[in-house]
Protein backbone atom coordinates (compact mmCIF):
# COMPACT_ATOMS: atom_id res chain seq x y z
CA UNK A 1 0.00 0.00 0.00
CA UNK A 2 1.40 3.42 -0.39
CA UNK A 3 1.97 6.11 1.70
CA UNK A 4 -1.24 8.54 0.05
CA UNK A 5 -3.02 5.03 0.69
CA UNK A 6 -1.94 4.31 4.45
CA UNK A 7 -3.02 8.08 5.23
CA UNK A 8 -6.41 7.59 3.82
CA UNK A 9 -6.80 3.83 5.69
CA UNK A 10 -6.11 5.56 8.79
CA UNK A 11 -8.35 8.47 8.07
CA UNK A 12 -11.48 6.76 7.15
CA UNK A 13 -10.96 4.13 9.68
CA UNK A 14 -10.89 6.80 12.70
CA UNK A 15 -13.86 7.95 11.00
CA UNK A 16 -15.79 5.20 10.57
CA UNK A 17 -14.93 3.30 14.28
CA UNK A 18 -15.24 6.25 15.83
CA UNK A 19 -11.25 7.20 16.88
CA UNK A 20 -11.37 10.73 15.78
CA UNK A 21 -14.53 13.02 14.19
CA UNK A 22 -14.01 16.45 12.32
CA UNK A 23 -14.88 18.97 14.71
CA UNK A 24 -18.54 20.41 14.23
CA UNK A 25 -18.84 17.96 11.46
CA UNK A 26 -22.82 18.69 11.09
CA UNK A 27 -21.86 22.49 10.03
CA UNK A 28 -19.44 21.39 7.64
CA UNK A 29 -16.39 21.01 9.68
CA UNK A 30 -14.81 23.81 11.87
CA UNK A 31 -11.18 24.74 10.37
CA UNK A 32 -8.85 21.53 10.52
CA UNK A 33 -10.23 20.79 14.28
CA UNK A 34 -10.96 17.41 15.36
CA UNK A 35 -13.34 15.70 18.29
CA UNK A 36 -12.02 12.64 20.08
CA UNK A 37 -14.67 9.51 19.60
CA UNK A 38 -15.30 6.91 22.27
CA UNK A 39 -12.24 4.76 21.09
CA UNK A 40 -10.21 7.61 20.31
CA UNK A 41 -10.61 9.29 23.91
CA UNK A 42 -9.11 5.73 24.97
CA UNK A 43 -6.65 5.42 22.97
CA UNK A 44 -5.13 9.23 23.81
CA UNK A 45 -5.67 8.26 27.52
CA UNK A 46 -3.59 5.17 27.32
CA UNK A 47 -1.16 6.25 25.31
CA UNK A 48 -1.04 9.48 28.04
CA UNK A 49 -1.12 6.96 30.60
CA UNK A 50 1.75 5.29 29.77
CA UNK A 51 3.54 8.80 29.58
CA UNK A 52 2.39 9.64 33.09
CA UNK A 53 3.14 5.66 34.25
CA UNK A 54 6.81 6.19 32.84
CA UNK A 55 7.61 9.59 33.65
CA UNK A 56 5.96 10.48 37.22
CA UNK A 57 4.56 7.47 38.68
CA UNK A 58 7.54 5.37 38.17
CA UNK A 59 9.96 7.52 39.20
CA UNK A 60 11.22 9.38 42.63
CA UNK A 61 12.89 12.14 41.26
CA UNK A 62 9.91 13.64 39.27
CA UNK A 63 6.50 15.24 39.83
CA UNK A 64 3.03 16.17 38.13
CA UNK A 65 1.67 19.28 37.53
CA UNK A 66 -1.83 21.21 35.56
CA UNK A 67 -1.07 24.43 35.16
CA UNK A 68 -3.39 26.32 34.11
CA UNK A 69 -4.02 26.48 30.29
CA UNK A 70 -5.52 30.44 30.51
CA UNK A 71 -1.88 32.89 31.21
CA UNK A 72 -0.87 36.15 32.02
CA UNK A 73 1.09 38.01 29.38
CA UNK A 74 3.69 38.56 31.73
CA UNK A 75 4.28 34.80 31.57
CA UNK A 76 5.00 34.97 27.58
CA UNK A 77 7.04 38.49 27.61
CA UNK A 78 9.40 37.07 29.74
CA UNK A 79 9.95 33.59 28.21
CA UNK A 80 10.38 35.41 25.04
CA UNK A 81 7.23 34.45 22.90
CA UNK A 82 5.57 37.51 22.40
CA UNK A 83 8.63 38.47 20.61
CA UNK A 84 9.96 34.94 19.52
CA UNK A 85 7.27 32.60 18.87
CA UNK A 86 6.52 33.54 15.04
CA UNK A 87 6.42 31.78 12.17
CA UNK A 88 6.97 33.28 8.89
CA UNK A 89 4.35 33.78 6.58
CA UNK A 90 4.11 34.52 2.87
CA UNK A 91 0.95 35.66 0.56
CA UNK A 92 0.36 33.89 -2.45
CA UNK A 93 0.07 36.79 -4.54
CA UNK A 94 -2.05 35.04 -7.33
CA UNK A 95 -3.99 33.20 -5.48
CA UNK A 96 -4.11 34.68 -2.02
CA UNK A 97 -3.65 31.67 -0.07
CA UNK A 98 -1.26 31.83 2.73
CA UNK A 99 1.87 30.10 3.88
CA UNK A 100 4.68 28.79 5.74
CA UNK A 101 7.48 30.34 4.60
CA UNK A 102 9.52 27.32 5.67
CA UNK A 103 7.32 24.94 4.39
CA UNK A 104 7.20 25.50 0.76
CA UNK A 105 10.38 26.49 -0.50
CA UNK A 106 9.02 29.32 -2.86
CA UNK A 107 6.45 28.10 -4.86
CA UNK A 108 2.54 28.59 -3.68
CA UNK A 109 1.31 24.50 -3.32
CA UNK A 110 -1.66 25.34 -4.27
CA UNK A 111 -1.36 27.27 -7.71
CA UNK A 112 2.25 26.58 -8.54
CA UNK A 113 3.23 30.61 -8.73
CA UNK A 114 6.69 32.02 -7.33
CA UNK A 115 4.81 35.19 -6.85
CA UNK A 116 5.19 35.76 -3.09
CA UNK A 117 5.14 38.15 -0.57
CA UNK A 118 8.04 39.33 1.63
CA UNK A 119 7.78 36.64 4.97
CA UNK A 120 6.46 38.46 8.11
CA UNK A 121 6.59 36.98 11.41
CA UNK A 122 3.17 35.91 12.45
CA UNK A 123 2.36 34.98 16.08
CA UNK A 124 1.09 32.01 16.68
CA UNK A 125 -0.01 32.58 20.33
CA UNK A 126 -3.89 32.39 21.06
CA UNK A 127 -4.99 35.98 22.44
CA UNK A 128 -8.16 36.46 24.18
CA UNK A 129 -9.81 38.45 27.51
CA UNK A 130 -10.51 38.06 30.73
CA UNK A 131 -13.66 39.33 32.12
CA UNK A 132 -16.22 41.64 30.67
CA UNK A 133 -14.08 44.44 28.77
CA UNK A 134 -11.69 43.67 25.79
CA UNK A 135 -8.75 45.98 26.61
CA UNK A 136 -5.11 45.55 27.00
CA UNK A 137 -5.09 45.18 30.87
CA UNK A 138 -7.66 42.19 30.19
CA UNK A 139 -5.49 40.36 27.51
CA UNK A 140 -4.77 36.42 28.73
CA UNK A 141 -3.13 34.44 25.93
CA UNK A 142 -3.97 30.22 25.67
CA UNK A 143 -0.79 28.52 26.35
CA UNK A 144 1.07 27.38 23.11
CA UNK A 145 3.52 24.92 25.22
CA UNK A 146 2.88 23.76 28.99
CA UNK A 147 6.44 24.53 29.75
CA UNK A 148 6.21 27.57 31.08
CA UNK A 149 3.63 26.27 33.55
CA UNK A 150 6.49 24.25 35.10
CA UNK A 151 9.07 26.98 35.04
CA UNK A 152 6.57 29.98 36.98
CA UNK A 153 5.91 26.89 39.53
CA UNK A 154 9.31 26.10 40.09
CA UNK A 155 9.75 27.91 43.32
CA UNK A 156 6.68 26.42 44.75
CA UNK A 157 7.59 22.83 43.79
CA UNK A 158 11.02 22.70 45.24
CA UNK A 159 9.55 24.52 48.82
CA UNK A 160 6.08 22.17 48.55
CA UNK A 161 7.94 18.77 47.43
CA UNK A 162 11.42 19.08 49.15
CA UNK A 163 13.21 18.21 45.49
CA UNK A 164 16.87 19.16 44.67
CA UNK A 165 18.60 18.90 41.44
CA UNK A 166 18.48 16.44 39.63
CA UNK A 167 14.59 16.42 39.67
CA UNK A 168 11.64 16.99 37.18
CA UNK A 169 8.00 18.44 36.90
CA UNK A 170 5.95 16.66 34.50
CA UNK A 171 2.43 17.93 32.99
CA UNK A 172 0.60 16.89 29.79
CA UNK A 173 -2.55 18.86 28.46
CA UNK A 174 -3.52 21.02 25.68
CA UNK A 175 -1.67 23.64 24.27
CA UNK A 176 -2.70 26.11 21.45
CA UNK A 177 -1.06 27.23 18.25
CA UNK A 178 -2.73 28.91 15.81
CA UNK A 179 -0.63 27.16 12.76
CA UNK A 180 -0.47 28.85 9.57
CA UNK A 181 -1.14 25.67 7.68
CA UNK A 182 -2.76 22.86 9.95
CA UNK A 183 -2.78 19.69 8.46
CA UNK A 184 -1.68 16.04 7.96
CA UNK A 185 -4.58 15.03 10.09
CA UNK A 186 -3.84 15.67 13.61
CA UNK A 187 -0.58 15.82 12.96
CA UNK A 188 -0.53 19.46 12.95
CA UNK A 189 -3.61 21.02 14.57
CA UNK A 190 -4.09 24.28 16.87
CA UNK A 191 -6.02 22.73 19.49
CA UNK A 192 -3.63 19.43 20.66
CA UNK A 193 -2.04 18.05 23.27
CA UNK A 194 1.47 17.91 24.81
CA UNK A 195 3.25 16.04 27.08
CA UNK A 196 6.25 17.77 28.78
CA UNK A 197 8.44 17.20 30.76
CA UNK A 198 10.96 20.16 32.69
CA UNK A 199 14.39 18.33 34.17
CA UNK A 200 16.20 20.66 36.55
CA UNK A 201 20.14 19.65 37.04
CA UNK A 202 23.36 21.37 38.11
CA UNK A 203 24.77 22.83 35.70
CA UNK A 204 27.45 20.51 35.00
CA UNK A 205 25.78 17.52 34.72
CA UNK A 206 23.68 18.60 31.72
CA UNK A 207 24.96 17.36 29.08
CA UNK A 208 24.60 13.59 30.63
CA UNK A 209 21.14 14.03 31.33
CA UNK A 210 20.03 15.34 28.19
CA UNK A 211 21.89 11.93 26.53
CA UNK A 212 20.15 10.00 29.06
CA UNK A 213 16.59 11.66 28.31
CA UNK A 214 17.44 11.13 24.58
CA UNK A 215 18.01 7.83 24.84
CA UNK A 216 15.01 6.86 27.61
CA UNK A 217 12.42 8.81 25.48
CA UNK A 218 13.61 6.82 22.03
CA UNK A 219 12.64 3.57 23.83
CA UNK A 220 9.47 4.61 25.22
CA UNK A 221 8.58 4.29 21.58
CA UNK A 222 10.14 1.01 20.80
CA UNK A 223 8.90 -0.76 23.76
CA UNK A 224 5.18 0.84 22.89
CA UNK A 225 5.58 -1.49 19.72
CA UNK A 226 6.99 1.47 16.98
CA UNK A 227 9.47 -0.81 15.22
CA UNK A 228 13.25 0.09 14.52
CA UNK A 229 12.94 1.73 11.06
CA UNK A 230 10.14 4.04 11.36
CA UNK A 231 11.80 6.05 13.90
CA UNK A 232 14.97 7.89 14.94
CA UNK A 233 16.57 10.32 16.74
CA UNK A 234 17.76 13.18 15.11
CA UNK A 235 20.63 15.92 15.95
CA UNK A 236 19.78 19.97 15.48
CA UNK A 237 22.39 21.79 13.76
CA UNK A 238 23.40 24.52 15.16
CA UNK A 239 21.27 26.78 13.00
CA UNK A 240 18.19 25.10 13.33
CA UNK A 241 18.71 25.69 17.24
CA UNK A 242 15.82 27.73 18.95
CA UNK A 243 17.02 31.08 20.53
CA UNK A 244 16.80 29.35 24.06
CA UNK A 245 18.55 26.25 23.31
CA UNK A 246 22.38 24.73 23.31
CA UNK A 247 21.26 20.71 21.91
CA UNK A 248 18.64 19.74 20.68
CA UNK A 249 17.66 15.67 19.52
CA UNK A 250 13.86 15.31 17.80
CA UNK A 251 12.99 12.35 18.08
CA UNK A 252 11.11 11.67 14.48
CA UNK A 253 8.80 8.80 13.11
CA UNK A 254 8.37 7.79 9.25
CA UNK A 255 5.44 9.09 8.68
CA UNK A 256 3.88 8.53 4.66
CA UNK A 257 4.76 11.78 4.03
CA UNK A 258 8.06 11.65 5.39
CA UNK A 259 10.00 11.46 8.39
CA UNK A 260 8.94 14.34 10.73
CA UNK A 261 9.30 15.32 14.35
CA UNK A 262 7.44 13.04 17.21
CA UNK A 263 9.24 14.74 19.91
CA UNK A 264 12.13 17.26 20.97
CA UNK A 265 14.33 16.84 23.41
CA UNK A 266 15.93 20.42 24.31
CA UNK A 267 18.67 21.20 26.67
CA UNK A 268 17.19 24.57 27.27
CA UNK A 269 19.94 25.35 29.60
CA UNK A 270 19.10 28.70 32.45
CA UNK A 271 17.33 30.14 29.96
CA UNK A 272 13.67 30.07 31.43
CA UNK A 273 14.51 30.03 34.96
CA UNK A 274 16.42 33.14 33.94
CA UNK A 275 14.27 34.66 31.86
CA UNK A 276 11.35 34.35 34.66
CA UNK A 277 13.79 35.69 37.34
CA UNK A 278 14.27 39.02 35.69
CA UNK A 279 10.27 39.16 34.79
CA UNK A 280 9.04 38.22 37.98
CA UNK A 281 11.75 39.65 40.17
CA UNK A 282 11.84 36.41 42.24
CA UNK A 283 15.01 34.30 42.18
CA UNK A 284 14.45 31.13 40.62
CA UNK A 285 17.46 29.34 41.98
CA UNK A 286 18.52 26.45 44.48
CA UNK A 287 20.14 26.68 47.04
CA UNK A 288 22.38 23.95 47.82
CA UNK A 289 22.39 23.16 51.86
CA UNK A 290 25.56 20.57 51.38
CA UNK A 291 28.02 23.12 49.58
CA UNK A 292 26.19 26.84 50.71
CA UNK A 293 25.98 27.98 47.33
CA UNK A 294 22.94 28.66 44.94
CA UNK A 295 22.90 28.61 41.46
CA UNK A 296 20.06 28.00 38.41
CA UNK A 297 19.32 25.12 37.69
CA UNK A 298 20.20 23.71 33.71
CA UNK A 299 16.63 22.71 32.51
CA UNK A 300 16.57 19.20 30.11
CA UNK A 301 12.79 18.92 28.36
CA UNK A 302 11.88 16.13 26.86
CA UNK A 303 8.58 17.88 25.14
CA UNK A 304 6.32 15.57 23.37
CA UNK A 305 2.66 15.45 21.50
CA UNK A 306 0.22 13.24 22.58
CA UNK A 307 -1.96 13.79 19.77
CA UNK A 308 1.13 13.53 17.16
CA UNK A 309 1.92 10.18 19.00
CA UNK A 310 -1.72 8.74 18.53
CA UNK A 311 -1.24 9.58 14.77
CA UNK A 312 1.87 7.39 14.62
CA UNK A 313 0.71 4.44 16.51
CA UNK A 314 -2.04 4.27 14.46
CA UNK A 315 -0.27 4.32 11.37
CA UNK A 316 2.63 2.25 12.52
CA UNK A 317 -0.11 -0.64 14.00
CA UNK A 318 -2.30 -0.38 10.62
CA UNK A 319 -1.96 -3.95 8.90
CA UNK A 320 -4.19 -5.69 6.45
CA UNK A 321 -3.87 -9.80 6.09
CA UNK A 322 -5.38 -12.27 5.29
CA UNK A 323 -7.18 -15.14 7.56
CA UNK A 324 -8.77 -18.51 5.95
CA UNK A 325 -8.74 -16.36 2.31
CA UNK A 326 -10.32 -13.51 4.07
CA UNK A 327 -9.05 -10.63 4.11
CA UNK A 328 -9.01 -8.47 7.41
CA UNK A 329 -7.91 -4.91 8.78
CA UNK A 330 -6.25 -5.27 11.95
CA UNK A 331 -4.69 -2.29 14.21
CA UNK A 332 -1.86 -4.31 15.90
CA UNK A 333 -1.80 -1.71 18.52
CA UNK A 334 0.28 -2.53 21.71
CA UNK A 335 -2.02 -4.22 24.34
CA UNK A 336 -1.21 -1.22 26.52
CA UNK A 337 -2.66 1.20 24.76
CA UNK A 338 -5.48 -0.61 22.86
CA UNK A 339 -8.85 1.30 23.43
CA UNK A 340 -10.35 -2.09 24.72
CA UNK A 341 -8.55 -5.26 26.18
CA UNK A 342 -11.08 -7.50 25.40
CA UNK A 343 -14.46 -7.99 23.84
CA UNK A 344 -17.43 -10.65 25.39
CA UNK A 345 -19.19 -11.70 22.74
CA UNK A 346 -21.94 -14.41 23.37
CA UNK A 347 -22.55 -16.88 20.29
CA UNK A 348 -26.33 -16.43 20.06
CA UNK A 349 -28.98 -14.32 21.64
CA UNK A 350 -30.68 -17.04 23.55
CA UNK A 351 -31.06 -15.34 26.97
CA UNK A 352 -29.32 -17.82 29.17
CA UNK A 353 -26.10 -16.93 26.86
CA UNK A 354 -26.36 -13.01 26.94
CA UNK A 355 -26.96 -13.46 30.73
CA UNK A 356 -23.56 -15.36 31.28
CA UNK A 357 -21.97 -13.11 28.85
CA UNK A 358 -23.11 -10.03 30.98
CA UNK A 359 -21.88 -11.98 34.25
CA UNK A 360 -17.92 -12.05 32.56
CA UNK A 361 -18.72 -8.52 31.42
CA UNK A 362 -19.65 -7.18 34.98
CA UNK A 363 -16.35 -9.27 36.01
CA UNK A 364 -13.96 -8.64 33.88
CA UNK A 365 -15.02 -4.51 33.28
CA UNK A 366 -13.74 -3.92 36.88
CA UNK A 367 -10.14 -4.64 35.80
CA UNK A 368 -10.34 -3.59 32.14
CA UNK A 369 -11.84 -1.83 29.86
CA UNK A 370 -14.39 -4.12 28.08
CA UNK A 371 -16.44 -3.93 24.90
CA UNK A 372 -19.92 -6.56 24.54
CA UNK A 373 -21.23 -7.18 21.20
CA UNK A 374 -24.11 -9.48 20.58
CA UNK A 375 -25.16 -8.48 17.03
CA UNK A 376 -24.08 -10.32 13.69
CA UNK A 377 -22.54 -13.23 13.30
CA UNK A 378 -19.52 -13.91 14.92
CA UNK A 379 -17.17 -14.12 12.32
CA UNK A 380 -18.01 -10.24 11.79
CA UNK A 381 -17.63 -9.10 15.03
CA UNK A 382 -14.30 -10.43 15.21
CA UNK A 383 -13.21 -8.88 12.43
CA UNK A 384 -15.07 -5.56 13.99
CA UNK A 385 -12.56 -6.35 17.26
CA UNK A 386 -9.51 -6.77 15.16
CA UNK A 387 -10.15 -2.78 13.51
CA UNK A 388 -9.76 -1.51 16.52
CA UNK A 389 -7.11 -3.35 17.86
CA UNK A 390 -8.76 -5.38 20.76
CA UNK A 391 -6.56 -7.80 21.61
CA UNK A 392 -8.65 -10.97 22.99
CA UNK A 393 -12.12 -11.85 22.30
CA UNK A 394 -14.15 -14.14 25.05
CA UNK A 395 -16.79 -16.27 22.80
CA UNK A 396 -19.30 -17.19 24.87
CA UNK A 397 -21.26 -20.05 23.65
CA UNK A 398 -23.94 -23.33 24.79
CA UNK A 399 -20.81 -25.37 26.21
CA UNK A 400 -20.01 -22.70 28.05
CA UNK A 401 -23.33 -23.03 29.83
CA UNK A 402 -21.98 -26.94 31.01
CA UNK A 403 -18.84 -26.53 31.61
CA UNK A 404 -17.91 -22.75 32.48
CA UNK A 405 -15.90 -22.20 30.12
CA UNK A 406 -15.18 -19.94 27.25
CA UNK A 407 -12.83 -19.57 24.35
CA UNK A 408 -10.29 -16.45 24.36
CA UNK A 409 -9.30 -15.63 20.88
CA UNK A 410 -6.54 -13.66 20.21
CA UNK A 411 -6.32 -10.50 17.83
CA UNK A 412 -2.72 -11.19 16.19
CA UNK A 413 -2.67 -14.56 15.18
CA UNK A 414 -6.28 -15.37 15.77
CA UNK A 415 -5.27 -18.43 17.73
CA UNK A 416 -7.63 -19.60 20.12
CA UNK A 417 -7.76 -21.30 23.55
CA UNK A 418 -10.31 -22.76 25.69
CA UNK A 419 -10.19 -21.05 29.46
CA UNK A 420 -12.20 -21.60 32.72
CA UNK A 421 -14.13 -18.74 33.24
CA UNK A 422 -12.28 -17.66 36.40
CA UNK A 423 -8.97 -18.30 34.17
CA UNK A 424 -9.75 -15.52 32.06
CA UNK A 425 -9.12 -12.44 33.77
CA UNK A 426 -5.29 -13.92 34.98
CA UNK A 427 -4.65 -14.80 31.42
CA UNK A 428 -5.57 -11.50 30.33
CA UNK A 429 -3.67 -9.80 32.39
CA UNK A 430 -0.58 -12.04 31.96
CA UNK A 431 -0.62 -9.99 28.80
CA UNK A 432 -1.35 -6.88 29.20
CA UNK A 433 0.99 -6.64 32.01
CA UNK A 434 2.78 -3.59 32.37
CA UNK A 435 6.14 -2.94 30.26
CA UNK A 436 8.86 -4.23 32.75
CA UNK A 437 11.36 -1.34 33.48
CA UNK A 438 11.04 2.53 33.76
CA UNK A 439 10.25 2.88 30.58
P1 LIG B 1 6.90 21.52 14.62
O1 LIG B 1 8.32 21.81 14.17
O2 LIG B 1 6.35 20.24 14.05
O3 LIG B 1 5.97 22.70 14.47
P2 LIG B 1 7.78 22.18 17.22
O4 LIG B 1 9.24 21.90 17.13
O5 LIG B 1 7.28 23.57 17.15
O6 LIG B 1 6.98 21.25 16.18
P3 LIG B 1 7.64 21.76 20.04
O7 LIG B 1 7.42 23.18 20.36
O8 LIG B 1 8.98 21.15 20.30
O9 LIG B 1 7.21 21.47 18.53
O10 LIG B 1 6.49 20.92 20.75
C1 LIG B 1 6.71 19.63 21.28
C2 LIG B 1 5.80 18.60 20.64
O11 LIG B 1 4.45 19.04 20.62
C3 LIG B 1 6.12 18.30 19.18
O12 LIG B 1 7.17 17.37 19.06
C4 LIG B 1 4.81 17.73 18.69
O13 LIG B 1 4.71 16.34 19.01
C5 LIG B 1 3.79 18.50 19.48
N1 LIG B 1 3.23 19.58 18.66
C6 LIG B 1 3.75 20.81 18.44
N2 LIG B 1 2.95 21.54 17.64
C7 LIG B 1 1.89 20.74 17.34
C8 LIG B 1 0.71 20.92 16.56
N3 LIG B 1 0.45 22.07 15.95
N4 LIG B 1 -0.16 19.88 16.47
C9 LIG B 1 0.07 18.70 17.10
N5 LIG B 1 1.17 18.49 17.87
C10 LIG B 1 2.07 19.48 17.99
Amino acid sequence: MNAQDLTELVVNLCKRRGFIFPSAEIYGGFRSTYDYGPLGVLLLRNIKDEWWRSMVQLRQDVVGLDSAILSSPKIWEASGHLDNFTDPLVDCKNCKERWRADHIEGICPNCGSADLTEARAFNMMFKTFVGPVEDEASVAYLRPETAQGMFVNFLNVLQTMRKKPPFGIAQLGKSFRNEITPGNFVFRTREFEQMEMEYFVPPEQADKWFEYWCEQRYNWYLNLGISKDKIRLRKHEKQELSHYSSATSDIEFLYPWGWGELEGIANRTDYDLFAHTRGSGQKLEFFDQSSGTRYTPHVIEPAAGATRAMMAFLLSSYDEDEISGEKRTVLRLHHRLAPYKVAILPLSKKSNLIEMSNQIFDDLSNSFMCDYDETQSIGKRYRRQDEIGTPFCVTVDFESLEDNQVTVRSRDDTSQVRLPIDQVRDFIQKHINPINQSN
